[in-house]
């Protein structure tokens, strides 16, 4: 495969399509031979909507429910712009009843090239219900339906022969004008896009040729033999389409965001470009040439099309976020997964206190807790200090909020008054929080061997002494493996358990109630087995990426939630011999092209990322950062990615393209951790949230 060119070949497809569709409804070869026309437009011109329809299907019939749904309510929004679109023809024509509209909006399209949507929302929803009997299943019912659909179409002078099988077309035409509609032509299309062919690209290119070959062989048979209703659905055309999809797939890499929009406008509004050049050719007496010639008519609709695409790219509003400058996407959907996942992994009885301090990793805590509380129940959560337990609070939510460090005893009446619970960091704070006169709720921090905060383990006096406190409520006693990340240190760990459960048996033999228990964090789940407390405090995990590379004994199915994209500000040239970036820290060794990435170590990127071997994603390939990185900015070398412009989207963590950067790749980089780069991310980043 390395020897291979790729490029975003699909993308570029999709424009060519779009001018088969324009050659289909223009018969460019028409008048020098109508049978070459039919050949060419109305057999081997029948690939361009399968075509769209299997990328329909590749890219939204296996994506979550979300995505579909964004999906068919965008395309449901410009099915309803175009209706608006091509009302004054629809007018000028004249002549619809009421009924007649109705049948149009949900079946046929209200204008002869807008069938493709009714069919694209109608088969969509049919394969999202196909598919829950499986693929296989929903692949034969498509398949099916489709037959019906050929009978109805090019075999259709077949049909007519058999009284029985003529009714039921009879009334099915009553319904709909063609059977090349959303439930006997889209399905099957849209389920062959989510197909794998896995074949060697001499079979595929094999594959192609004969199916296409065939395909020509029919269509010329059923040229000959007069049968043809419509001239939209042949036999051999899926299997014409799987292998060439499949090819193309292979051959792709990245995309090219602008012709994918022009193919949509192209597709859009070529019926109007066609009314408009007949218009402006009577106008200016050209009649004679930009009607009459029907190849010339052809070039004159393609070039208005293209044209008139073009403006329609250019001057769209762009979405919001094509406007920022930099931004991290959360996926709430992963953070909800990564929340079952982590739940099944516990002991029964052991429930997940997620830990969304330091604003959730990165990943916003108020709406990571709101998130968890309302979709998985959860009903305490673990933070690092006041201001974060009372912003929870304050945000609507409930439960248990465990402070986990430590709050100035003269804050007690704001944990009263929010009903936060605090952490005993020592016995003189002890003291300290209950001389304040306020009852708190605390849970017992141990020291069992980190020697970071709590009360020694074995200081069974202090801890009687706390649990004895007037306005302290003990609801809870926990400690903090220091070495759980390390399967080589289990003995630390080990004597860790031991210690805390030593302790959490005197406490209960002294008639003290320990209240909830808690001990492990993520590397606890991982390298543990599963363990009988109240809660575990998990953090990265349900971020879905560890800490760093070191191998766990209980891998689980986790799923990263945070993509980090900057656009491209700039492209230029480095001739050279010249240096670039401050200190001319890059030297071109060769000339260079330099894209410049609006994002910078005051955003939270580690500023040794650059001079570590760093790469960003742009248009599916890794581009090496070069130079020194700058506060709001850094340099990629993009020789080698030609399509790279400016108002391009880099990808610094997550996947583009099937090619991902992971937070624990940049980490490593830079030797910190991922909980230590995801927290910095900084506050000047714009945040996309997913639904979960
Ligand atoms: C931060 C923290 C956690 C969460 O740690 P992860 O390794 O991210 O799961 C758990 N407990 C305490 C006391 C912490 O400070």
């Amino acid at each position: 495969m390395t020897g291979e060119k790729k490029a975003p070949i699909l993308d570029w497809f999709r424009l060519l399509a779009a001018a088969m569709v324009i050659a289909i409804h223009t018969a460019p070869l028409a008048d020098c031979s109508p049978f070459a026309d039919y050949l060419v437009t109305r057999v081997l011109g029948r690939v361009a909507v399968p075509f769209f329809l299997m990328l329909s299907g590749r890219y939204v019939l296996q994506a979550d429910a979300r995505r579909w749904r964004a999906f068919m309510k965008k395309t449901a929004l410009v099915y309803a712009g175009a209706i608006a679109l091509y009302l004054p023809l629809n007018l000028y024509a004249g002549g619809m009843s009421f009924a007649q509209w109705i049948r149009a909006i949900l079946i046929d399209g209200t204008f002869y090239h807008l069938w493709y949507f009714p069919a694209l929302l109608c088969g969509m929803a049919l394969c999202r219900l196909l598919l829950r009997a499986g693929r296989r299943t929903a692949l034969c019912i498509a398949a099916f339906l489709y037959l019906i659909g050929l009978l109805g179409d090019s075999y259709f002078g077949f049909a007519v022969h058999v009284p029985a099988i003529s009714r039921v077309y009879t009334w099915i035409f009553q319904v709909s004008v063609y059977t090349r509609n959303g439930l006997f032509y889209a399905p099957v299309f849209l389920l062959l896009g989510t197909m794998r062919l896995q074949m060697r690209h001499s079979a595929l290119i094999a594959g192609f040729c004969a199916a296409t070959g065939l395909l020509v062989i029919e269509g010329i048979w059923l040229y000959c033999s007069n049968v043809q209703r419509h001239d939209s659905m042949y036999l051999m055309l899926p299997f014409c389409m799987l292998f060439l999809v499949a090819l193309l797939v292979r051959r792709n890499a990245g995309r090219d965001v602008w012709m994918r929009n022009a193919a949509q406008w192209v597709y859009l509004l070529h019926p109007w470009c066609i009314v408009l050049v007949r218009g402006a050719a009577k106008l200016a007496g050209l009649g004679a040439i930009l009607i009459e010639n029907n190849l010339v008519h052809f070039f004159a609709v393609l070039f208005a099309s293209f044209a008139v695409a073009a403006l329609a790219v250019r001057f769209w509003p762009m979405r919001r976020m094509q406007c920022s400058r930099a931004w991290k996407i959360v996926d709430l959907g992963a953070i909800l997964h990564n929340a079952h996942v982590l739940q099944a992994a516990l002991a029964p009885g052991c429930r997940l206190m997620p830990v969304v301090k330091a604003d959730a990793y990165g990943h916003g805590a108020v709406r990571v807790a709101r998130m968890l509380q309302r979709r998985a129940g959860v009903r305490a959560f673990a933070v690092a200090c006041l201001p974060e337990a009372e912003t929870l609070r304050r945000h609507g939510v409930r439960g248990t909020i465990l402070v986990l460090g430590y709050t100035p005893p003269q804050q007690a009446v704001r944990l009263h008054r929010f009903r936060i619970t605090q952490s005993i960091v020592d016995a003189a704070y002890a003291e300290a929080l209950d001389a304040q006169g306020v009852r708190v709720r605390v849970h017992l921090a141990l020291d069992t061997g980190m020697h970071r905060i709590g009360v020694s383990s074995k200081d069974e006096a202090a801890i009687r002494q706390i649990c004895m406190m007037r306005n302290l409520r003990v609801c809870g006693v926990y400690s903090h493996l220091c070495c759980s990340d390390d399967p080589a240190a289990r003995q630390v760990t080990q004597a860790q358990l031991t210690a805390f459960d030593q302790a959490v048996a005197q406490m209960r033999r002294d008639g003290l109630a320990p209240g909830a228990t808690h001990i492990q964090a993520s590397y606890g789940i991982w390298n543990l087995p599963p363990q009988t407390y109240a809660f575990a405090r998990a953090g990265i995990a349900l971020y879905g990426v560890q800490s760093d590379n070191k191998a766990v004994l209980h891998p689980l199915a986790l799923r990263p939630a945070l993509t980090l994209q900057a656009r491209v500000a700039s492209v230029r040239m480095v001739p050279a011999g010249d240096g670039a970036g401050y200190g001319h820290a890059f030297h071109a060794l060769r000339d260079t092209r330099i894209a410049t990435i609006v994002i910078g170590y005051a955003d939270g990127l580690p500023q040794c990322l650059c001079q570590n071997g760093g790469q960003v994603l742009l248009r599916g390939r890794r581009c090496p950062m070069v130079g020194r990185m700058c506060m709001d900015q850094l340099l990629v070398d993009v020789t080698d990615v030609p399509s790279v412009a400016a108002g391009d989207v880099a990808t610094m963590i997550g996947v583009c393209d099937g090619v991902r950067i992971d937070a624990l790749e940049v980490a490593a980089r830079c030797g910190i951790s991922t909980n230590e780069l995801l927290s910095r991310l900084g506050a000047r980043l714009e945040s996309v949230y997913r639904a979960g």
